[in-house]
């Protein structure tokens, strides 16, 4: 029997509560993995608090990523000892995930850890940190490149945003970071930002398009915000688009695009394919600076996540939340 979230359902609507499980109530799935790390992330609020209709099956057992060491494997890649990581592919939503202390899962799921990573390292960096690294390949591919001109992010003091303003400053861009905490300015401009923006000025819809701001941009807020974004983005931007922080809708016109042949790229980690996610994490194990890391991770306990997952959607976590869990 081990310890673990579970989100039940029934007349009066859905609960979370710190569980007690047996191995023999996982899923089904060829490796089994004693998850020393997790985290939480705002789709994993939305799945604890019930705010959105993040979890597709009941009784489910958040968790959208976790870090441990494999107890059991049929599974040709993994043998007992490998230390792996895994974030997406419907886990922690369609398939029991990694806020237990044991989590029964596809092999062709995980990844192995890179050398010279902790399980501790790779949780603070978690969903949100590979997330950031998404968005920033998309900035490069699309030929958005260190002295190109300013690069903004969105919900800079949040999960995504403070890794992607520490990635993008260590890469050598002018990173310009939204904010609705002015008041985390000098933890915002201590990951690397030169400008601090407040939010308020991206929260007004303007119009189609206004001054030429913008080399690049990493948004993680969606709706009026991103719609500004785009806006203001310089002649051949391009925005790298991956969360709705502030809304779903977006109120934008086609202007940016046809004026100004800005680039609007969607990220998605939960699908993304093995092969890049490989490259990914190879390229967060050497450059995110493990210091400035530390220094944005708080931890909260397995059976304080369901206290502490509204205060995401209340746009009050700064940086990344770890959990310990063996
Ligand atoms: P966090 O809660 O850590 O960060 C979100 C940040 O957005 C907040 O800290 C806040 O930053 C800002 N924010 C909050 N409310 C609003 C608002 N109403 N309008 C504009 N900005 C707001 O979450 P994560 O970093 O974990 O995730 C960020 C977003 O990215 C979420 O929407 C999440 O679902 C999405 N996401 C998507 C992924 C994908 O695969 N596409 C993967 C991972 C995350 P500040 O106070 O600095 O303004």
């Amino acid at each position: 029997m081990f310890d673990a979230v579970l989100i039940e359902k029934s007349d009066s609507g859905q609960e979370a509560g710190l569980s007690r499980i047996d191995t023999a109530q996982l899923p089904q799935g060829d490796v089994l993995v004693e998850v020393a790390w997790s985290t939480l992330n705002y789709k994993d609020a939305l799945a604890i608090t019930g705010a959105s209709p993040v979890v597709r099956s009941f009784s489910m057992v958040p968790g959208i990523d976790f870090a441990g060491v494999v107890a059991e494997s049929s599974h040709s890649d993994f043998e007992p000892g490998d230390r792996v990581v895994l974030n997406g592919w419907g886990v922690g939503e369609r398939h029991w995930g990694g806020l237990a202390a044991k989590a029964r899962v596809s092999g062709d799921w995980l990844v192995p850890l890179p050398e010279g990573i902790s399980h501790r390292n790779a949780m603070a960096i978690g969903t949100a940190g590979y997330t950031a690294m998404l968005c920033v390949m998309a900035l490069e591919r699309n030929g958005v490149l260190p002295g190109g001109g300013e690069v903004v992010v969105t919900g800079a003091a949040g999960g995504v945003g403070s890794i992607a303003t520490m990635l993008l400053a260590a890469r050598g861009y002018s990173v310009a970071a939204v904010t609705g905490r002015t008041a985390e300015t000098d933890y915002l401009t201590g990951l690397g930002a030169t400008i601090i923006i407040d939010r308020a000025e991206f929260m007004q819809v303007g119009r189609p398009l206004a001054k030429e701001r913008w080399a690049g941009a990493i948004d993680v807020a969606g709706g009026v915000v991103l719609a500004n974004v785009l806006a203001s983005m310089r002649y051949r931007g391009v925005v790298a688009a991956c969360g709705l922080a502030g809304g779903m809708e977006l109120p934008a016109t086609v202007a940016p695009f046809i004026l100004r042949a800005v680039t609007l790229v969607g990220i998605d980690s939960v699908m993304c394919p093995k092969l890049e996610r490989l490259i990914v994490w190879q390229r967060l194990a050497h450059e995110v600076d493990m210091a400035r890391l530390e220094a944005m991770t708080t931890e909260v306990q397995l059976g304080d996540v369901i206290a502490a997952a509204p205060r995401f959607l209340e746009g009050k976590v700064r940086g990344r939340i770890l959990v310990p869990i063996n």
